[in-house]
């Protein structure tokens, strides 16, 4: 019999989990608890060529996965480029690799609407228990459900710690940008890095047919800004009074806010990256967090992506990582009667510990810079562009990055 897979969690993790185990024949589901389906999760990817192998791997998608920049450059605040480096780089978005991803597997097998509420284990036999009234029992669960997960617990107690600072965020139209800061900045991957802090830019497809044409792209940029505890639950208290946990709303952000980020951005930004601010229409805030992981199964419940792991975004490792879960995950059950799971987990959970903790510490160092602290001595630029999402192959002591894909 075919064995199965449960999988809670229809984004970048579950989704790569579908198309990996439809590779070696098990069954599977995924539960998304989202009614509708999923769109426009803000941004831009940063992609490399071990992630496009891993696409291809699993869904055979062969075609390049979105723009592409040649060169990296740091402007100072008055557009000049101070520090440039030759690295050719593909940059996808979130709603790109995810339609290609969700076209793999079949539509009858992912249900949207499926909150999964808890996982309970009784006599050898474990179950994912939904709102909906639903339950699921599978030889393995997945939980694939992001930071947040309500879920992660069964398998590791672990919590998201803050990180001391925030990402501002927006896309805008190349089209709407002025032609001088269309020809400043659109073909390449921007820094500028003011004291304590960092902003990025590169371009990423647009909507619509033609979106890699140049025109039709989108820019997509983050400003890192130190945010202590006290002020992150001010700029998390909505428009509407309601104070947010872990993300806010766009639409709740308070104007205020806004305002001071463009005129900060008028202090310290070239007007190049000032004008991407002031015509984004919809600005996001993602409070940066650090979660770790000293298990990542228990029983036949894994967890995998930023349920299990979720570094800062500097090395841009979020969605290879998920990838190589689960391209991991299927090189052990390829090997499994199920007798001897938990011996193939054990050495799966081993070796993902290992490189997500390395990603993890690696990130932390390269964002350690955006703290409040004015003395804080900078990083050099040349070392904020050869290290900042670059692939597997190019980032020092990687662990065992020879053997990453074996095809
Ligand atoms: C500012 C920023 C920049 C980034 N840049 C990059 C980059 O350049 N390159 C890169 O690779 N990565 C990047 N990342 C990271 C990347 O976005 C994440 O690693 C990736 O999206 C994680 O995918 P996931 O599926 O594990 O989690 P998520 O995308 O969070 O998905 C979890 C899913 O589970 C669902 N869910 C939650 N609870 C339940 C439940 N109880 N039942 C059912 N469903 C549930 C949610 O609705 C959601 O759809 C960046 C992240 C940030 C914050």
């Amino acid at each position: 019999m075919r064995k199965k897979a449960a999988i809670i969690g229809g984004s970048m993790s579950g989704l790569f989990a579908a198309n990996f185990l439809q590779k070696i024949n098990w069954d599977f589901t995924v539960h998304e608890m989202v009614p509708s389906t999923l769109s426009g999760r803000g941004a831009g990817i940063a992609t490399y060529d071990e992630l496009a192998k891993l696409v291809e791997i699993t869904t055979g998608f062969s075609k390049t996965l979105g723009t592409k920049c040649i060169d990296r450059v740091v402007f100072d605040n008055k557009n000049i480029v101070v520090s440039k480096k030759h690295y050719p780089q593909v940059f996808t978005s979130w709603q790109y690799l995810y339609d290609i991803l969700l076209s793999q597997i079949n539509k009858n097998k992912y249900f949207l609407g499926d909150e999964c509420i808890r996982i309970d284990r009784k006599k050898d036999c474990t179950t994912a228990f939904f709102k909906n009234g639903k339950k699921i029992t599978a030889d393995l669960i997945i939980i694939a459900n992001g930071i947040r997960s309500n879920l992660k617990q069964y398998v590791d107690k672990n919590k998201p710690e803050y990180a001391g600072y925030v990402g501002w965020r927006g896309l805008i139209e190349e089209s709407r940008l002025s032609k001088k800061t269309s020809k400043a900045i659109s073909d390449y991957f921007c820094f500028v890095l003011p004291q304590n802090q960092q902003f990025l830019s590169y371009p990423v497809a647009g909507t619509g047919e033609n979106g890699l044409k140049n025109g039709n792209r989108r820019i997509n940029w983050l400003w890192y800004k130190p945010v202590n505890k006290n002020d992150i639950n001010i700029l998390l208290t909505g428009k509407s009074n309601k104070r947010y946990e872990h993300g806010i709303p766009p639409q709740e952000i308070k104007d205020i806010f806004i305002r001071k980020l463009i005129e900060e951005g008028k202090e310290k930004l070239p007007d190049t990256m000032n004008e991407l601010i002031v015509k984004t229409e919809q600005i996001l805030l993602q409070p940066i967090y650090d979660l770790k992981s000293k298990r990542m199964f228990k029983d036949n419940v894994i967890i995998i992506g930023d349920c299990a792991f979720t570094a800062r975004p500097h090395a841009g490792m979020g969605v290879t990582k998920a990838a190589l879960d689960c391209y991991d995950l299927t090189l052990a059950l390829k090997k499994s009667n199920l007798n001897n799971i938990n011996e193939l987990l054990s050495r799966w959970e081993e070796k993902r510990i290992n490189e997500s903790m390395f990603l993890l510490n690696k990130s932390r160092e390269m964002g350690s810079y955006i703290k409040e602290d004015l003395s804080i001595k900078m990083p050099d630029n040349m070392k904020v562009l050869n290290e900042t999402a670059v692939s597997i192959q190019d980032i020092n002591l990687y662990p065992e990055k020879l053997n990453l894909i074996n095809i």
